[in-house]
């Protein structure tokens, strides 16, 4: 029997409703608030979001990555609405709860650390970042901070001085190394193996903590638990955020016992520090994890999402490079596959057809020339291989200028 299909369009895309909220948003919300897609949500499930139109499309989005276990899942949704009714908040460090104490307990227990170590929660990804520099402060007594070209680590501002900047400092005075294993926001581009196995032997030979930003990462997406994972290599913090909570804002750093405990008291901390509500969404996070095998799920994802793309390539000049890691994968365009210079105009174009189509597609890459997958882990099969069609479709319906298809001429 044939699959029924997930997307459904009852209306041009976006809508008349979808049209409407987007014009009184206009009028009220700041304008670097801008909007991606102008599509406005009503209900997600799963892999697919409706919209306030009715039309229903497969979600390669993901909240930009934080829905690894699916939109609404009804592990989450009851773990939700249990604590909710219990109490919302306290303040963990004036009044405790046993789920923000479970909730390190079970993270560590999963986390690529051989000793002892512990966790702090926070809200933001740029939080965990900012927290995880105060820790590695605190514990190396140094001030300086070393990121990579095309690394990104958030929005507040030492985070974002954290992002391609270049001062030469004395290792000595080095606190942390901080680095993505699959850059994100850059395009997805996986570190080398000798990349990280040499910085973490920078890191031990001139005492520097190795931070490692699993924020867009972590949780399965490469198909291991953490990115780090990959490379036998252990860091000394992990930052995590995102899909931690199934969309709930919730981060944390996971790190070394004797690095985590090196700020005095009350030297970290925040009114929120671990909200109760979305503690429980991750303890939910992590038991569907363990049911529903998700980790194994991105690594067999993202072969068949693979496979597809290098088909495409072939198919596609234009399509530059292929690459990630498990569930977490990206195409690039180039307009010029010789020189390889970047196309943002085709990256724009096909997230346009795709959303025509029912496929909801980001972008990505410091050229902004990437569309990326941040696709729940829970989708069916059959749900990948329509958003892979819509996708495919897309590519060549999307105008692109110098593409051989001949289907492409027709339209
Ligand atoms: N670190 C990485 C690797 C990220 O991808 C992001 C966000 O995209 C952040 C940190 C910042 O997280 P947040 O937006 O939750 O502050």
């Amino acid at each position: 029997m044939a699959a029924t299909r997930a997307i459904h369009l009852q209306t041009e895309v976006p809508g008349p409703r979808s049209r409407a909220i987007v014009e009184r948003k206009e009028r009220v919300i700041a304008k670097p608030m801008s909007l991606y897609l102008p599509i406005v949500a009503a209900e997600g499930r799963g892999s697919t979001l409706t919209d306030v139109d009715g039309n229903t499309y497969i979600d390669f989005t993901g909240g930009v990555g934080c829905l690894n276990v699916g939109h609404a899942h009804p592990k989450v949704v009851e773990a939700v609405q249990e604590q909710a009714a219990r109490f919302l908040h306290t303040d963990f460090t004036m009044i405790p709860y046993e789920v923000g104490v479970t909730l390190a307990e079970r993270l560590l227990a999963v986390a690529p650390f051989t000793g002892p170590a512990k966790a702090a929660f926070f809200n933001a990804g740029t939080e965990a970042v900012e927290n995880a520099v105060k820790f590695a402060r605190a514990y190396t007594g140094r001030p300086a901070l070393i990121a990579f070209e095309g690394g990104f680590h958030g929005r507040t501002l030492l985070s974002l001085s954290l992002t391609s900047k270049t001062h030469p400092v004395a290792a000595e005075n080095v606190a942390a190394i901080v680095l993505e294993p699959v850059q994100g926001e850059a395009g997805f581009v996986v570190a080398p193996p000798e990349f990280i196995t040499g910085v973490r032997a920078i890191c031990d030979r001139h005492g520097i903590v190795l931070i490692v930003d699993e924020v867009q990462t972590g949780f399965g997406r490469t198909g291991r638990m953490f990115g780090i994972e990959h490379y036998g290599v252990e860091p000394d913090l992990i930052t995590v955020a995102k899909s931690i909570a199934a969309g709930l804002p919730l981060s944390g750093v996971l790190g070394k016992a004797e690095i985590m405990d090196a700020p005095g008291d009350s030297a970290v901390g925040g009114t929120f520090v671990g909200n109760p509500v979305a503690q429980a969404a991750a303890l939910a996070v992590l038991d569907v994890f363990e049911d529903e095998g998700l980790v194994d799920r991105a690594e067999r994802i993202g072969e068949t999402i693979h496979g597809r793309m290098l088909g495409w390539q072939e198919r596609h000049p234009q399509i530059g490079d292929v690459r990630g890691l498990g569930a977490m994968l990206a195409l690039e365009y180039v307009r010029n596959p010789t020189t390889k210079e970047p196309a943002p105009e085709l990256a724009t174009q096909v997230a346009e057809a795709a959303a025509q189509r029912g496929l909801l597609l980001l972008k990505a890459g410091t050229y902004s020339n990437c569309n990326r997958v941040l696709c729940p882990l829970v989708i069916t099969d059959s749900e990948l291989d329509e958003a892979l069609a819509a996708w495919e479709e897309a590519l060549c319906g999307a105008p692109l200028r110098v593409c051989p298809c001949p289907e492409s001429n027709a339209r």
